[in-house]
């Protein structure tokens, strides 16, 4: 097996230009999301690099697949996301090399990692190696806002992870593996009571004294959700516990002298994979419940929802990334939860093992000087293209 790693290597480090000029092509295509623009010039660009490397195709709303190998009950994912964060100015759009690393929105999150993944593809294909099954190459939008056009879409079309025996995604993980990350809840709740000019204040309904009712009861549930930790592994050891943040975004009120009609703040609850999910959602809901009196009202909005996931490290999947990357790299992974959501949940909750391993960095990606050190894309095809071999190779046709 390992001459052919070494082959493949190389054949990846020739097409080492090209992975570059691709990422180049996807920067400079603005899917920001928010909103969530030029999908389909995304879309058509993925589609159209594929067709040139001899890979068929299908295209699903806003989503690319593409498998590479036969059958169909033996596949290896490899999933990732082209929205990108909105730019901080358009000049992020044209990606620029400097050094050894190529700038522009998207490089590292995850654009670089969408070239990556599809030159392993080749790598493995032009390998002559007989897979004992496939790989399925998945392109979504959508990621950055847990919106609906992306894996979700795939979820209710009957399209994730079918005959799955594993899926990464090319998150910026910055060297490590991220084989689990806490669920969300993200809420905005909004007091409502009744304006009144402050002398006459006994005419209308404090939406601020509703408010802090509200947060009064969220601070006592924050004391004793944040006691407990995940065994998963997270650096700094404080990043273990569970997460409560009160008034991440808060609003409301007129002017000093006027009672407050409305005023709203958001509370972001993170679940560890430990904890149950559906029973710190209905607890969380049911507590912003009881702050409601007859008089002042309390309106929740759900902003975001997400499950938490967790893979132990020693899957047939885990084990064959971490010799991978052992191999590329020269030092064996750490496995770590991240800090954020991660579209593996979609995967994990299907009992599929699912991991992130990606060329970017996480201190960069969504920063107005986001970067993919360009070595790093190299490296991450390498990974895959070995990861795909060392769980689906069998021999030489
Ligand atoms: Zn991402």
């Amino acid at each position: 097996m390992k001459a052919e790693i070494l082959e493949i290597r190389g054949a990846i480090e020739r097409d080492a230009q090209a992975i570059l000029e691709f990422t180049r092509d996807l920067i400079a295509i603005p899917s920001e999301n928010p909103p969530g623009k030029h999908y389909g010039d995304a879309v058509e660009a993925l589609a159209g690099q594929l067709k040139k490397l001899g890979f068929t195709s299908q295209v699903h709303g806003d989503c690319v697949l593409s498998f590479i190998g036969d059958g169909d009950d033996r596949t290896l994912y490899l999933s990732g996301h082209y929205d990108v964060v909105p730019a901080h100015d358009t000049e992020q759009f044209v990606p620029t090399v400097r050094g050894k690393n190529l700038f522009g929105r998207g490089s590292s999150d995850m654009k670089g990692a969408l070239a990556a993944m599809i030159y392993a593809a080749k790598a493995v294909r032009d390998s002559g190696m007989k897979l004992d099954g496939r790989i399925g190459l998945v392109f979504v939008p959508d990621e950055e806002t847990a919106g609906p056009r992306g894996s979700r879409f795939l979820e209710r079309e009957g399209l994730l992870g079918q005959g799955a025996v594993g899926m990464l995604t090319p998150e910026p993980t910055g060297g490590v593996v991220w084989n689990a990350n806490r669920g969300a809840i993200s809420l905005r709740i909004t007091a409502r009571g009744k304006s009144a000019h402050v002398g006459r204040q006994f005419q209308g309904v404090n939406a601020f004294e509703g408010m802090m009712r509200c947060a009064g009861l969220l601070a006592e549930l924050k004391r004793e959700v944040e006691v407990r930790t995940t065994a998963f592994d997270v650096q700094p050891s404080q990043a273990r516990h569970s997460i409560l943040l009160l008034g991440g975004h808060t609003g409301g009120g007129a002017n000093f002298n006027a009672v407050p009609e409305s005023c709203w703040f958001t509370v972001d609850r993170r679940i560890n994979p430990e904890e149950d999910f559906a029973a710190e959602r209905e607890r969380l809901l049911s507590l912003i419940k009881l702050a409601s009196d007859g008089r002042c009202k309390i309106e929740v909005d759900i902003l975001q929802e997400g499950l938490p996931a967790g893979t132990p490290a020693d899957t047939p999947l885990g084990i064959c990334l971490a010799t991978s990357i052992m191999r590329v790299t020269g030092a064996a992974p750490r496995f770590e939860m991240c800090p954020g959501l991660l579209e593996t949940r979609f995967y994990a909750a299907r009992g599929i093992p699912a991991y992130a391993y990606g060329p970017g960095l996480l201190t960069v990606s969504h920063g107005p000087n986001e970067f993919v050190p360009i070595d790093n894309l190299v490296d991450c095809a390498s990974v895959y293209a070995s990861t795909a071999l060392e769980l689906l190779g069998v021999e030489r046709s």
